[in-house]
């Protein structure tokens, strides 16, 4: 065939539209979807037939083939499509706070106010009285009286939280941190950039290692503006170490007015002293007299994303009429779900209710038993395709860029065998999407990090990962 009659071969895109396969797409993708990916079919399969020299008569033959390589594209893009989707996945990583599956999943309390909240809501409105209210009144009401502050606001996360305080604090003048403590937290947000951004000056003082309130002291002047003070969340610094606490930073000399800044991360509001973690507690900052508090909403706080400022009331007064307030404030089903998270940490249901508590705070036995469970469900498929399966002791994090070097034992179901990747990844796009580790040639599926209600689902995810249908 010559390059001309294989070009007018070419099928159109009405009559792809109208095959089987094709038609049974569009009952789950858009038409205009399909459509687009028809399109850049057919075009790369022309540009395919224009770049070849020569068209030898296999090229030619496999040109017989093009109607069939054209659906296959489009079944291909659709699937990349759905893998991309939002959809639920077990979490057998062993990672509690896993930043690539959304950090801390909610409290059913949350879940369900936030179904709530999806259609019309009084976010705006007070009931009472029937007059306009502050966004989101009660969440911050809870949060100062969770936390001892003031008030409270609450923006898109903790990022957000911090460029709006520096900005809102300190714009065109010095913020003064520790070299220890200039931080990237993840996904290139570094705090140099940050000060930049938000049109404050970095003065940075003391060393890596050794910083003291002498430091911030010697270079305070009518040119400052704040003490910033960060939580180095992910990563730990050993050895020949000095940092001031917040109480020492608070005690330094300086004018009065300058305000101490306290951006601690994590957002913990228990004791966690019993798993080894030291955690700064939101509660001592405010306590010591921090003036704004800053953390994030879903990380060991559990809830929904957000970025919480709690502190003294001129300052959160100063930052609530910032225009930039206005751009980065949350949604009312954050709002109902922080407001859920905040109700449980109040009423002390911290370990019963919030999911990354529970699982945290499961016992080995409990643990070793979900995995009997899923290998006894295992060992037929399993074995039958040649997959050797063992339950083991296995380590288990917080992580979402919390509690660095700490490990939480667990247990895990170990499969070993061939093609382990082929069977990660029919994990992740099988029914119930799952996430696993490999590790060491193997796939290990932790279960702290799933959740009781979980086990039957993932058991069945394996079954067929292990044992595809042909
Ligand atoms: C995680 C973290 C942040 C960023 O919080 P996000 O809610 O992820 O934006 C800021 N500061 C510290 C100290 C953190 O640990």
């Amino acid at each position: 065939m010559k390059k001309n009659e294989l070009l007018r071969s070419l099928p159109s895109v009405d009559e792809l539209l109208k095959l089987d396969e094709i038609v049974q797409l569009q009952s789950r993708c858009a038409r205009t979807t399909v459509v687009g990916w028809i399109r850049e079919a057919i075009s790369e399969q022309r540009n395919h037939i224009l770049a070849a020299a020569n068209l030898t008569d296999q090229q030619s033959d496999a040109q017989a083939n093009t109607c069939r390589e054209i659906v296959e594209r489009v079944l291909a893009e659709a699937d990349v499509d759905q893998g991309q989707s939002v959809q639920a996945v077990i979490n057998a990583t062993g990672i509690l706070l896993h930043t690539n599956l959304g950090r801390a999943p909610l409290a059913q309390r949350a879940i369900d106010r936030v179904r709530q909240a999806a259609g019309f809501t009084n976010v705006e409105l007070n009931l009472s009285s029937g007059r306009r209210d502050k966004r989101g009144r009660r969440v911050m009401d809870l949060l100062s009286r969770l936390t001892g502050a003031d008030d409270a606001l609450v923006v898109n996360n903790c990022a957000a939280a911090t460029m709006l305080v520096l900005r809102g604090i300190a714009f065109g003048k010095e913020v003064v941190i520790s070299r220890g403590q200039l931080v990237e937290i993840g996904g290139g947000f570094r705090l140099p950039n940050v000060f930049e951004s938000a049109g404050v000056v970095l003065r940075e003082v003391g060393t890596t290692n050794r910083t003291y309130v002498r430091d911030y002291e010697s270079v305070i002047s009518e040119n400052t503006g704040a003490i910033l003070r960060v939580h180095h969340s992910n990563f730990r610094l050993t050895g020949f170490v000095t940092e001031p606490s917040i109480d020492d930073l608070l005690a330094c000399q300086r004018p009065p007015g300058l305000p101490v800044i306290d951006d601690v991360g994590s957002g913990c509001v228990c004791d966690l002293s019993e798993y080894g973690f030291a955690e700064p507690d939101v509660r001592q900052s405010v306590a010591a007299g921090a003036d704004l508090v800053l953390f994030s909403g879903d990380k060991l706080f559990g809830g929904p994303q957000a970025g919480i400022i709690v502190g003294k009331q001129d300052w959160i007064d100063r930052l609530r009429k910032d225009p930039m307030m206005r751009a980065i404030r949350v949604d009312k089903m954050t709002l109902a779900a922080l407001e859920a998270t905040t109700e449980i940490h109040l009423e002390e249901k911290t370990w019963s209710d919030i999911p990354l508590y529970k699982m945290l705070s499961r016992s080995l036995e409990d643990l070793r038993s979900m995995a009997d469970e899923v290998r006894n469900q295992l060992t037929g498929p399993g074995a039958d395709a040649g997959f050797q399966v063992d339950v083991v002791a296995s380590q288990s994090q917080i992580g979402g860029g919390s509690v660095p070097g700490v490990e939480v034992p667990s247990v895990a179901v170990v499969l070993k065998g061939h093609d382990l990747d082929a069977v990660a990844q029919r994990l992740r796009t099988g029914q119930t999407s799952v996430q696993a580790r490999l590790s060491q040639d193997a796939i290990w599926l932790d279960m702290r990090s799933v959740a009781d209600n979980e086990v039957i689902a993932l058991s069945q995810s394996v079954v067929a990962a292990l044992a595809p249908v042909q």
